[in-house]
């Protein structure tokens, strides 16, 4: 039992923080909540920042998790614009950045992750961009307007989701774009090869340059500003602007100078504050949610994944602030994304990186941008896109988790309801 007296400290005002925040009240925590976040702003939602946002099309007050006085009527203590600078487990503190120290009886970590950095000649040029933060969209709008009035061109190093967003943002304003990819597909990663190649032509169809299995190796200027980028293969594209969407790396140094476990990073692993399946790290007074998070995960048997998806940051704050008081917390949610390019909107329900599936099984209409794609192993369903189809992530989620070979005639048939695969326990 929690008692009333205790002080619950969380590190990071992002949507896993301002989430847990909101948990715990709402399940009757009277104690203190303290939220401490290096940015200025009130927690926001990020994927906005490459979509309506990013467009002008959402307006700035859309993208807060919160209204700023919702946090006064809460009860929670908001320390904006100050880095927590050290956690010290043995006295139960952390120390921010203008020295206060702050006590905790029980810690959150929901410090998310940062934007991996072009490790190029040229990155310090007027002109080179990441997108992490509200600063950064509102910089990039500016510079793909004027793109767009100039018929200026915008080179972006990585196909992944944030890039391809980008591309489709930075077409509407009518920027020339070429995308560089070390992959033979965007999102290969994640879709593998076959599905990769309806989002190429779906760019294509939209005017995007794709340069594929070549590197950026520099970006190249003239006083101060982007002229062209090169690649590994001897080529070069013209720029006034470089979007490095290279992925992002979680936010641990905190965690790492404080001895927590960590997962480890490079060759297939995605780094991350190693926890159990209630989000608890190696210290049981301290918990990890969202982008940070590495979860012993319940569908992998317990091999720890790091998932940077929106609902993996909205579910671990609130499962995260629901096991810090003690109640049940099971995390095995079935990870999910979501995207929008163009006129195409998606989900993407799973985990079925390549070599670890057999096959793909589409039904729907692949050429008109109608399907849902299933990724197969032995069977069984890992993993499925839907692609302007609705409803249906709730029992493709059921499927994956119900572990059941299914038929794959059944699949691909639009006339079989996905609802009628799934084994009746699963439901
Ligand atoms: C441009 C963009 C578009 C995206 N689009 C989608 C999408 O379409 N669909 C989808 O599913 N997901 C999308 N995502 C991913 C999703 O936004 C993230 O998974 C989510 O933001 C993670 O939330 P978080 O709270 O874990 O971390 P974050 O949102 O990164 O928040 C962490 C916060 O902690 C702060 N912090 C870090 N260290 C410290 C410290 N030491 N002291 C104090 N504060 C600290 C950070 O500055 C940050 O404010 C997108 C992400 C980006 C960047």
């Amino acid at each position: 039992m929690v008692d009333a007296h205790q002080t619950f400290v969380i590190v990071g005002g992002g949507l896993a923080g301002a989430k847990a925040a909101e948990t715990l009240r709402a399940e009757g925590f009277t104690g203190r909540v303290i939220l401490i976040c290096d940015e200025r702003d009130h927690p926001y939602e990020r994927p906005p920042l490459s979509k309506g946002y990013l467009a002008g099309t959402d307006e700035r007050d859309s993208v807060f998790v919160h209204e700023p006085a919702w946090y006064a009527r809460s009860d929670i203590e908001l320390h904006l614009g100050q880095p927590v600078v050290q956690l010290d487990r043995e006295a139960k503190c952390v120390r921010l950045g203008d020295g206060t120290v702050v006590h905790y009886d029980t810690l959150l970590l929901a410090t998310g992750a940062e934007p991996r950095r072009l490790d190029v000649p040229g990155t310090g040029l007027v002109g080179v961009h990441h997108l992490r933060r509200l600063a950064h969209a509102d910089r990039l709008r500016g510079r793909l307007t004027a793109l767009g009035q100039e018929n200026g061109h915008l080179v972006i190093a990585g196909a992944g989701w944030i890039g391809l967003e980008v591309a489709a943002a930075a077409r509407t304003f009518g920027a020339e774009v070429t995308v560089v990819e070390p992959q033979p597909a965007p999102l290969h990663a994640v879709l593998g090869p076959e599905m990769g190649a309806v989002f190429t032509d779906l760019h294509r169809e939209h005017g995007v340059r794709f340069h594929f299995g070549a590197t950026l190796t520099e970006i190249v200027g003239r006083d101060g500003l982007v002229q062209h980028v090169r690649t590994d293969d001897g080529d070069e594209h013209p720029a006034h602007d470089v979007l490095a969407a290279i992925g992002a790396a979680p936010r641990t140094s905190l965690a790492e100078a404080a001895g927590l476990e960590l997962a480890p990073a490079g060759s297939g692993g995605t780094g991350g504050v190693l926890t159990d399946g209630s989000l608890r790290t190696s210290d049981p007074d301290i918990y990890a949610a969202g982008d940070v998070a590495a979860v012993r995960h319940p569908l992998l048997d317990g091999a720890a994944l790091r998932v940077e998806h929106w609902a993996n940051a909205l579910h671990g704050g609130t499962g995260a602030a629901r096991a810090m008081l003690g109640r049940d917390a099971g995390f095995d949610r079935v990870p999910y994304f979501f995207s929008d390019q163009y006129d195409v909107g998606l989900e993407f329900s799973g985990y079925a990186p390549p070599g670890s599936y057999d096959r793909v099984v589409c039904r729907g209409d692949v050429a008109k941008r109608e399907f849902v794609a299933f990724w197969l192993q032995d069977g069984r369903v890992l993993a499925g896109l839907n692609v302007n189809v609705w409803d249906v992530a709730g029992p493709v989620q059921q499927l994956i988790r119900s572990r059941a070979a299914v038929e794959e005639s059944a699949l691909a048939d639009p006339q079989v309801p996905l609802a009628e695969l799934v084994p009746e326990g699963a439901r």
